[in-house]
């Protein structure tokens, strides 16, 4: 039977904004009628993950449940299909094609191949997806033989992800959000809604944090049948800060460590100052990154993938993405000014004890 007074749940993530909505979520409802989940990506800061499991817990006199994507089962298909049907694709080979960009008509007629057609291309709002060169059978045998060794299911939800997807998620490509996030925390979503409870998701969502949330609502509903609140929707991210520090709630210590927002370490759409810091701050995730890179290659027809993409490797040729943005390649980047060409001292110097952009600093 339904329990008619709804409950709020609030998902967080470490950052201000969820921090926020669940100091509101406790003051409208009261801790009883309040649950709290967090989706372990297995790629966040240990930082973020204290602040998520010890401090807030304790601050809050909450239980956050931690909730994570589990890709056993796909790996598993995949391995199958690697086996059967990879042997044959790699010998054909794969015809490169247009794809239209949002923006293209129907009707608007294709442009001819370019003349390398192994090479990427964009023309107009036409995007040239390469070709693949077919591979003699012994070629693709080795193929199939290096992926299928490293197609085993890790626990690390993130790096599973890419192991079956055969690549990292990137911007054009954001399937990270989808399978690591959304569908973990709207399966406990579910099962609170089989347990009788009528449910509220509550989501530190704010309008100035992007176009895409200029339009947000401060209250909506689902397909999947429960109403989203957000009830900091309209308020800017300083105010969202004093906020939480006026309820005597410390922020996660990474925006006291140069860090803009709180997301997976490092995440795909990681700008240029991110990766500077982390790269300075934390070579150990630099190194994980690059052991996730190799494997994640090694389980790719390419032979590489890379977790972050550089402008000029947008629509490219796969390969010379992979020379300019496989992660060193990346921070090497990162540490220079005047569009790459030259190094900045101050990119490269150690970072300053605190660099909060919120006024942190005293
Ligand atoms: S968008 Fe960024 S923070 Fe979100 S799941 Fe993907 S990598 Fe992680």
């Amino acid at each position: 039977m339904t329990n008619l007074s709804p409950i709020a749940v609030a998902s967080v993530s470490g950052g201000k904004d969820s921090t926020a909505t669940a100091l509101r979520a406790i003051d409208e409802y009261g801790h009883d009628r309040c649950r709290f989940v967090a989706a372990d990506t297995g790629h966040e800061h240990e930082l973020t993950m204290e602040y998520l499991t010890d401090y807030l817990p304790g601050r809050l006199n909450v239980q956050i449940d931690v909730v994570k994507a589990d890709f056993t089962q796909e790996i598993a298909r995949k391995r199958i299909y690697v086996a059967e049907k990879w042997p044959t694709k790699l010998v054909a080979g794969k015809q490169g094609k247009w794809v239209r960009l949002g923006t293209i008509e129907e009707d608007d007629a294709e442009p001819p191949p370019p003349e390398n057609v192994y090479l990427g291309a964009v023309i107009g709002g036409f995007v040239w997806s390469p070709a693949i060169r077919p591979m003699s059978e012994d070629e693709a045998a080795e193929v199939v033989a290096r992926a299928l060794a490293v197609l085993h299911p890790t626990g690390i939800p993130y790096l599973d992800l890419c192991l079956w997807k055969g690549r990292f998620p990137s911007r054009k490509a954001q399937f990270c959000t989808q399978f690591l996030k959304r569908h973990p925390l709207d399966r406990y979503m579910f099962d609170l809604i089989e347990q009788g409870f009528r449910v509220e998701s509550w989501q530190g969502v704010r309008r100035d944090e992007s176009d895409a949330r200029r339009d947000a609502a401060a209250r909506e509903w689902t397909p999947e049948g429960w109403e989203i609140v957000r009830p900091i929707v309209d308020w800017t991210a300083q105010q969202t800060v004093d906020f939480v520090l006026s309820r005597g709630v410390k922020l996660n210590p990474l925006y006291s460590l140069g860090c803009s927002r709180v997301g997976c370490m490092l995440c795909i759409n990681a700008g240029k100052d991110e990766i500077a810091n982390a790269a300075r701050r934390w070579p150990h995730h630099i190194e994980r990154i690059r052991g996730m890179e190799w494997l994640v290659g090694q389980a790719s027809k390419m032979g590489f993938s890379t977790l972050l993409h550089h402008s000029d490797g947008e629509g490219g040729n796969a390969e010379f993405a992979y020379r300019h943005c496989n992660i060193d390649a990346m921070v090497d980047w990162a540490k220079t000014s005047r569009g790459g060409k030259q190094y900045d001292m101050l990119r490269v110097a150690p970072p300053p004890t605190c660099s909060s952009v919120y006024g942190l600093c005293e």
